[in-house]
């Protein structure tokens, strides 16, 4: 999965979102490139609570001591991260309890620059969306990858709810946004509104 380290070149001052480091070796290359760059980081913001997103939650917290941040309607897979973890055959340390509930009213403000929220079930049920409208920037989660769509077999998941999260919230952005997702490469809102199969997008 994609952990982002999103930052400002000046004031040097970021979030982690997704902390999903799980081998040490993910570990140490998250924090040398904070530490190289002499980032401070304000915030660990989820877009979502399944494991490969949250796995290096409490590894973040110790080494950042910083609040950790996400919408309440995934709080049930947090409060069973440990279940989570057996069914797919994975350990790992207990993730803490988020710090605070965000969700679409919050303006998430950093060093002078703005992430607004948007609520996009259907890949989970707590599934947010961090915009920054300035940078045209949308990190996604596992809502819409390049080409495909988050998968909805899990707890909650939702096929017409993901489509209508993407097309009715993602898609109200211009076609120049570029979306970060939670796997796979970058891509656009143009882009998916052309190509992306899942998606029968009036052009
Ligand atoms: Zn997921």
């Amino acid at each position: 999965m994609n952990c982002y380290i999103y930052w400002d070149e000046n004031t040097k001052e970021g979030v982690i979102i997704d902390p999903g480091a799980y081998e040490d070796f993910e570990k140490e290359e998250i924090l040398n490139y904070i530490k190289s760059n002499g980032i401070d980081i304000k915030l660990i913001l989820l877009t979502h609570g399944h494991i490969d997103h949250i796995m290096g939650n409490k590894w973040a917290v110790d080494a950042f001591g910083v609040p950790v941040l996400m919408h309440k309607d995934d709080l049930p897979l947090i409060d069973r991260a440990m279940d989570q973890a057996a069914m797919f055959g994975v350990q790992f340390p207990k993730p803490p309890a988020p710090d605070k509930f965000i969700d679409e009213r919050d303006i998430i403000k950093v060093s002078g620059n703005e992430f607004k929220i948007i609520h996009t079930p259907g890949h989970s049920p707590g599934s947010i969306c961090f915009v920054d409208e300035k940078e045209k920037v949308i990190f996604g989660g596992d809502t819409v990858f390049r080409g495909s769509v988050g998968r909805t077999d899990l707890w909650m998941g939702d096929m017409d709810v993901l489509l209508d999260s993407i097309q009715n919230k993602i898609f109200k952005y211009p076609d120049d946004f570029t979306i970060y997702p939670g796997h796979m490469e970058e891509t656009t809102i143009g882009e998916e509104k052309e190509f992306n199969p899942f998606l029968d997008f009036p052009s």
